[in-house]
């Protein structure tokens, strides 16, 4: 991985429009407008469910399957869409990192739903690196606008993920709902529901596309930090 440190022409060069979407290890930069590729990220397959809804028997890979493929059909050859996996199929997180960061010009989304305590509900968007924070905001002010109450939105959470940390390209991870939640599993279920959180998604990715981080606040504070691994623990 640190063989592939390009060096950011973001902070040089000709201006706002000269914002580099190529990879970059550390990603403090702006983030990109003007990128090809989309690598849209269906958490979880195969052997692994990921959550699954006590009220609703649904699985967290097969609701994010779905989504992903509302997300691909949704931005309609605005941009390349490449698909981490489309059908029920394992893919190892390290994997997942690997082939992102195999692409210059791509920004990587991946798509979950969430478990927890069964009172919390909403969408939530992780990111880490500097360059995902617009994209990031963009993300979940969609989201909040799909959720019947705004205040069920949780927000969006910098935190040192495999899938937002490690891959050398902006990178942002979705949290639909929560699965754990009966009311919002029920929605979650529903194709129309998550037909309204495609959009949402598909909107934030073209409007980082055309716009950059134009909107989205001021950037935040760079952190070095070591890529994220397995054995690390919860939170840190
Ligand atoms: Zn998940």
């Amino acid at each position: 991985m640190l063989a592939l440190f390009v060096t950011s022409c973001g902070s040089g060069g000709g201006g706002a429009d000269t914002v580099s979407f190529k990879r970059d290890y550390w990603g403090h930069r702006p983030g990109p407008k003007g990128f090809t590729t989309v690598i849209l990220d269906a958490g979880h397959g195969g052997k692994d469910p990921g959550a699954v809804s006590r009220t609703t028997g649904a699985q967290e890979k097969a609701l994010a399957l779905d989504t992903a493929d509302r997300v691909r059909k949704k931005l309609g050859g605005k941009v390349k869409v490449v698909m981490m996996r489309s059908g029920d199929n394992f893919v190892d997180l390290d994997d997942r990192v690997d082939l992102a960061s195999k692409r210059d010009g791509a920004i990587l989304v991946s798509i979950h739903y969430n478990a927890g305590p069964s009172h919390l509900k909403g969408p939530e968007t992780y990111w880490w690196r500097v360059d995902s924070h617009g994209l990031a905001t963009r993300m979940q002010r969609g989201l909040e606008k799909v959720v019947p109450r705004p205040h069920d939105s949780r927000g969006q959470v910098r935190r040192r993920l495999r899938l937002t940390r490690n891959p050398n390209i902006p990178s942002v991870l979705v949290e639909c709902g929560y699965l754990s939640n009966p009311s919002e599993a029920r929605m979650c279920n529903e194709a129309g529901y998550r037909d309204k959180l495609a959009s949402a998604i598909a909107g934030a990715i073209l409007d980082q596309q055309r716009m950059g981080d134009s909107g989205t606040g001021p950037l935040p504070k760079p952190i070095n930090a070591p890529p994220s691994r397995p054995t690390d623990a919860p939170g840190s």
